[in-house]
């Protein structure tokens, strides 16, 4: 492409385009949208350094954009009433890609995130710590005793929490070698050898009434580009910058309780759908728009009951600001997608609201699609180990 590069100066269209009005409903006007993932694209190469850039540029859109609230799809919100039955898998998003599931005294987190570092601090590449106080006011809200936290991958929105989570429930982590390794270089994870379990594709794992398929995954790109991508740290010692926390192995996850089966990732590409079973709750990530353009192909093999899209809002705000859409989403197009494919009902959830997943009617629904029951064999990559 013959665009001229310099570094270190933003072109005069991209400065345009950060002075250009937002359309205050979308949070940020489509034309916009699509303009700077192109000028993005371009303008960024794929170091890590320029890639800080990018999280600049982001912070300048953040920054002039109204985050839009639920307000406008409270028909979608579930929670819980008084009246629920108590009998059931109860769901609790924590922010993020972050969950609580909880069934008849048992619990599960996936992804804890509560520390929300600001996008300054990432874009700056200052280093980051876990929030304590934020970490101690989510916590109240999950149950005092956890059975696995299962990771999705190595960023810190996803991974940075954990080690504080796993200390005061003393409970084990689930995720891949690239995850438990930054871990195993913070100066505390002595503390916890025996419970970091490394999981890859194809591993089950059964942790009290819990079986947990581990699935492959991909990363949804940023500008082109998977955000810190590296597979091996450039640097010896601990984590310290937001790029320390690299994406390592993504991984998705099968839960399988109380007879329902629970899809969740956190986002991903068209390179990579998820397995041709159906499911009674997807939730899948849709941070950017790599995870928007497999949304089609992602419903139709799992043919979920319910669909719960996630990593929507700005985790970049702490979560008592309340939930704000992150400024590359772009739900209205979610929910035109689930329309038209018409598989499941799209719904959401407010932070630290429970809602119960309603039994199935008919139970078959969550029998293995048998047409592409062959495709299901030749999808699962890695070894088959359960332990
Ligand atoms: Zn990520």
């Amino acid at each position: 492409m013959n665009v001229p590069r310099s570094r270190g100066h933003l072109p005069s269209e991209l400065l345009q385009l950060l002075h250009a009005p937002c359309n205050r409903k979308d949070h940020l006007g489509d034309r916009a949208k699509h303009r700077l993932i192109a000028l993005g694209k371009f303008w960024f190469t794929s170091t890590t350094e320029n890639l800080k850039h990018a999280f600049i540029l982001l912070f300048a859109f953040s920054a002039q954009t109204f985050g839009a609230g639920l307000g406008s799809y409270t028909d979608l919100i579930v929670s819980d009433s008084p009246a629920t039955p108590r009998s059931g898998v109860r769901v609790t998003y924590l922010g993020t890609n972050g969950y609580q599931f909880e069934f008849k005294g048992h619990t599960l987190l996936v992804d804890p995130y509560f520390s929300r570092v600001d996008l300054v601090s990432v874009a700056v590449g200052s280093r980051i710590q876990p929030d304590i106080s934020r970490i101690a006011d989510g916590m109240r809200h999950l149950a005092p005793k956890v059975d696995a936290i299962l990771v999705t991958h190595g960023h810190f929105d996803h991974l940075l929490d954990v080690p504080t989570v796993m200390s005061r429930t003393r409970t084990r982590l689930i995720a891949s070698r690239s995850s438990i390794d930054l871990l195993r270089r913070l100066p505390d994870a002595g503390a916890f050898p025996k419970r970091f379990d490394t999981v890859t594709a194809g591993d089950i794992r059964r942790v009290g009434p819990w079986k947990i398929r581990v699935l492959a995954a991909t990363h949804d790109r940023l500008f082109g580009k998977v955000p810190f991508d590296q597979h091996e740290s450039d640097r010896p010692g601990p984590p310290q910058r937001a790029s320390d926390w690299m994406c390592g192995e993504p991984l998705g996850f099968i839960i399988e309780i109380n007879g329902q089966r629970i899809y969740i990732d956190s986002g991903g590409t068209p390179a990579q759908l998820p397995p041709n079973e159906h499911v009674d709750l997807a939730i899948l990530g849709m941070a950017l728009p790599d995870s928007r353009a497999r949304l089609p192909a992602a419903l139709e093999r799992l043919q979920p009951r319910y669909i719960l899209p996630s990593h929507q809002d700005n985790f970049f705000r702490p979560l008592s600001a309340g939930f704000q859409f992150g400024p590359l989403t772009d739900f209205p197009r979610v929910k035109r997608e689930c329309a038209q494919q018409n598989r499941g009902r799209l719904i959401l959830l407010d932070y630290f609201r429970p809602w119960t997943l309603p039994a199935a009617v008919n139970p078959k629904s969550q029998a293995p699609n048998p047409k592409q029951r062959r495709a299901k064999s030749q999808l699962s990559n890695g070894t088959d180990t359960e332990r």
